[in-house]
């Protein structure tokens, strides 16, 4: 707390919290980390117990924590003016839409929102739009993938193939439709990669035939499937998607709200596979989450279908918040420094390094596979390495904690399908040093070697 006096005990802290806060997902008898400042890759809780922030908060704080410049940046823009909305235009989103675009490395449109779900909820109704204006109108459907996590709101949650996530809330929005993930460690097709024509991937081109192409609008997917588990692809699969969509019309919506901004060691996690999206959705590293923004980056030929002089063909989509010149002032200043600290390349190098370190745990008996995109991985953990089972969420959870005691805060997937919550996920911020990533080897391993003992 660095000499500030806090104005309530810990104790008072949590008792309110109790009584007030509802925490997101983890349940409210948890005794939560109450955070209360962050520098680096660090953050410090009320005891002022240090933690190296293994998930750059949630998959989102690429730039590290307690960056000056952006508060700056914030602050200025607040000074200035804080607001005006985007059915006009201000000088922050024009100078951000631009550097989306030239990132992209495409002719995008892009159009602002709050979070990584409304980005998604945006897709989903500029591609019914565009077919309606195109008239192809019963193009409605779309295709995602079991264990991807595509947001909260009812249409991104609809896209979602998590089960569990989705049992209490259903039905949900009609048009949805899911195919297999690309999973080479538990095929779901039973092949091995590369005698298996990537199945994973050809099977789009018979759920478009079973659903009739002329239904289906669109196919979205993130590059490598993240939240869901580190589910990395086998490398043709995102150009064999790409060709499936070109044959049948449909629209490809990559959703890079995790991959996107250096995560994946390219700009975007699709750069890594040479396939151009005609839609892509993003937030999260956006702005390092210091303000919360989203974009749905449109290719400008689509956008095109939305500028009729008709009265009617505009787009029916309004956000107060999407766009906010703060936000997009925050934006700007992330990516600046992303920019001139290489962090994008770091990233990769991250991935590397790290690989090479926790390699080392393949020999360990609850490991049954380690995936890397870029500098997120996923530690897929089993209770037995030839028969895959998976590993029970005690051992887990063991895990995660011994890591925590070490001061390092990891993360694990979310619900996907009952007893498969077992892997577990790194995501460092971009800025991590050649000693911080020696410093997460040697705790998880610890961890690991904790298990075997028997001990936490
Ligand atoms: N898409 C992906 C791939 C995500 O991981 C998330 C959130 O974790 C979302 C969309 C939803 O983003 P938000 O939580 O900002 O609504």
């Amino acid at each position: 707390m660095s000499g500030v006096k806090p104005a309530f005990t810990k104790e008072e802290l949590l008792e309110k919290d109790r009584n007030y806060v509802w925490h997101h997902i983890s349940p409210h008898n948890d005794e939560p980390l109450i955070v209360v400042s962050g520098e680096g890759c660090w953050v410090t809780d009320i005891d002022g117990k240090r933690y190296f922030d293994g998930m750059s908060g949630l998959w989102c704080v690429n730039v590290g924590h307690g960056r000056e410049e952006i508060a700056a940046a914030a602050y200025e823009q607040m000074k200035t003016i804080a607001y005006s909305p985007l059915i006009q235009s201000h000088v922050p989103a024009i100078q951000l839409a631009e550097k989306i675009s030239s990132w992209l490395e495409g002719d995008y449109r892009i159009f602002f929102s709050n979070s990584g779900s409304d980005a998604n909820e945006v897709a989903f109704k500029i591609a019914r739009q565009y077919y309606h204006q195109k008239g192809e109108g019963t193009r409605h459907k779309f295709i995602s993938r079991h264990r991807a996590y595509h947001g909260n709101s009812m249409g991104a949650l609809s896209a979602t193939g998590q089960s569990q996530r989705k049992l209490k809330y259903e039905p949900l929005v009609d048009g949805f439709e899911h195919v297999p993930p690309p999973y080479c460690y538990r095929c779901p097709f039973g092949k091995s990669y590369s005698s298996c024509n990537i199945e994973c991937a050809q099977i789009y081109d018979s759920i478009i035939n079973w659903e009739g192409a002329e239904s289906v609008a669109g196919v979205i997917l993130e590059p490598v499937i993240t939240g869901g588990g580190m589910i990395v692809p086998p490398p043709e699969y995102l150009q064999i998607v790409r060709e499936i969509c070109d044959k049948y019309g449909i629209l490809l919506i990559v959703d890079e709200v995790i991959c996107g901004f250096g995560r994946s060691g390219e700009k975007f996690g699709h750069h890594n596979y040479g396939v151009t999206p005609d839609i892509v959705t993003m937030a999260k590293g956006l702005t390092s989450a210091y303000s919360p923004l989203s974009a749905t980056a449109v290719r400008a030929e689509l956008y095109e279908s939305f500028r009729g002089k008709d009265g009617i063909s505009h787009f029916r989509h309004v956000n107060t918040f999407g766009g906010n010149q703060v936000s997009c002032a925050v934006a700007l200043a992330n990516l600046e420094i992303l920019e001139r600290e290489s962090l994008v390349e770091r990233s990769a190098y991250l991935g590397q390094q790290l690989s090479y370190r926790l390699n080392l745990l393949l020999d360990h008996p609850n490991v049954g596979d380690i995936r890397f995109f870029g500098s997120a991985c996923g530690i897929e953990m089993v209770e037995d390495q030839i028969t895959k089972e998976p590993a029970s969420a005690d051992k887990v959870l063991q895990v995660v904690q011994a890591c925590k005691q070490q001061g390092l805060l990891i993360g694990k997937n979310g619900d996907t399908v009952a007893g498969f919550v077992n892997i577990l996920t790194l995501c460092p911020p971009l800025i991590t040093s050649d000693e911080e990533v020696d410093f997460i080897a040697a705790a998880l391993i610890g961890a690991f070697d904790a298990l075997l003992e028997g001990k936490e």
